[in-house]
């Protein structure tokens, strides 16, 4: 009991819900941490060595996610115990049975996260007609081939202009990760103005002072090649992006990259993290006495679950475009604006408004 416990506050969980089908040695959990606002929305998440406080962890993100960005949706998620890599009919198998087996839990909305992908979510949409992240065939936004989260990343820095002494234009950007959301913040960043001078994934870091090709990095990223590979321009390690000299860092591939072991390396002023946790708390608050301003991860990343609200509600790609630009900005701004009131740091001040928004929509709920 006390275990199931452990997480309980003010906020939530609402339900902790375990799965179990001997047959096909099917092992998960579903939190559903709050839904005040509205029926919960979060990741399903495989992988051989989830745990329940994970599950918590990530369902209350997702509260938070979701309040933040404003969305008439609760946070929740799920976790299967089992590898990703299994052979493609078992994993279907799993899923469909996974997906029956919340059938009832109807303030669950299920999208994809680490180890499922759009094709797992039209699984579960066919069991049970509740998923987002859908593929386009039948009525998705692929958010990761449109950019949706990269997109919200070059609005937030757009705000965040009038709160540090970055500009676009001509702004050095360096970005950790070339992936769905590494490589379409740079386009977006790009297209405003700034330069990508380097660019990093599992296999090493590109540095070229004078500019990197976007369209050539993400070429080379479609081949299954690494942006080591790119013409011009210096070859490093893979974490030697983090003491790159740039003016805007993007960490968009792993949590916990920055520590206070390497945050004195890191030479930006402005930190956008593309990334779930990207940094520790004490490296934020480090980064915030040094006077670097790093926009929290669940305000300036959420365009991944504006769309995925947008795609649930029926509406089309561009309006989930509009919503993102809407939401980010607005949001960004509320932000920055209590982190300067209330002379806290940005990710004190988001949670401030985020927890402030959650509890607002309980006191309109019975229960
Ligand atoms: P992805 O798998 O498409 O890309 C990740 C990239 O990071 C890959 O190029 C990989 O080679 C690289 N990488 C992995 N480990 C690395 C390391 N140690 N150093 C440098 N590069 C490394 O993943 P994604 O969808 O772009 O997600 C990236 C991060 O953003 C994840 O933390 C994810 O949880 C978070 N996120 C994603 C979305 C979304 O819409 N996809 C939304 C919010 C948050």
């Amino acid at each position: 009991m006390n275990e199931l416990f452990k997480f309980a506050d003010d906020i939530g969980p609402a339900k902790v819900i375990a799965i179990h089908e001997p047959k096909l040695a099917l092992r998960a959990i579903v939190v559903v941490d709050n839904v005040a606002a509205g029926p919960a929305i979060g990741g399903c998440r495989m992988e051989p060595d989830v745990t329940l406080e994970e599950c918590f962890r990530l369902a209350r993100a997702m509260t938070m996610k979701n309040a933040a960005a404003g969305l008439p949706h609760g946070g929740g998620k799920s976790v299967i115990a089992a590898d990703p890599a299994m052979p493609p009919e078992r994993k279907e198998l799993t899923i469909r049975a996974f997906a029956q087996a919340i059938r009832d839990v109807r303030d669950y909305i299920v999208g994809p996260d680490m180890g499922t992908n759009e094709r797992a979510m039209a699984w579960v949409h066919d069991e049970i007609g509740r998923a987002v992240g859908l593929p386009r065939e039948i009525g998705g936004i692929p958010l990761d081939e449109v950019g949706a989260t990269g997109f919200g990343i070059a609005i937030a820095a757009e705000v965040a202009q009038d709160f540090c002494d970055v500009r676009l234009a001509g702004a050095r950007v360096a970005v950790q990760g070339f992936g769905a959301v590494g490589k379409h913040a740079a386009r977006f960043l790009t297209a405003r103005g700034a330069v990508l001078v380097a660019a990093s994934d599992s296999s090493g870091t590109i540095v070229n002072p004078k500019g990197l090709d976007v369209q050539a990095l993400a070429a080379l990223k479609a081949e299954g090649k690494s942006v080591v590979e790119y013409g011009s321009g210096e070859r490093l390690g893979r974490d030697a992006i983090v003491g790159v000299e740039c003016d805007i860092w993007i960490p968009a591939a792993r949590p916990d990259v920055v520590t206070m072991s390497n945050v004195d390396s890191l030479r930006a002023k402005l930190i956008i993290q593309g990334a779930n946790i990207p940094a520790s708390p004490e490296a934020e608050q480090r980064l915030h006495q040094r006077g670097v301003l790093s926009l929290p991860d669940f305000i300036v990343n959420a365009g991944g679950v504006i769309c995925a609200a947008v795609e649930y509600h029926g509406g089309t790609q561009s309006l989930a475009f509009q919503t993102i630009e809407e939401k980010i900005r607005e949001n960004t701004r509320a932000t920055l604006e209590a982190m300067r009131r209330r002379k806290v740091s940005p990710r004190e001040a988001a949670t401030g408004l985020a927890r402030e928004r959650v509890v607002r929509a309980m006191e309109y709920r019975r229960f």
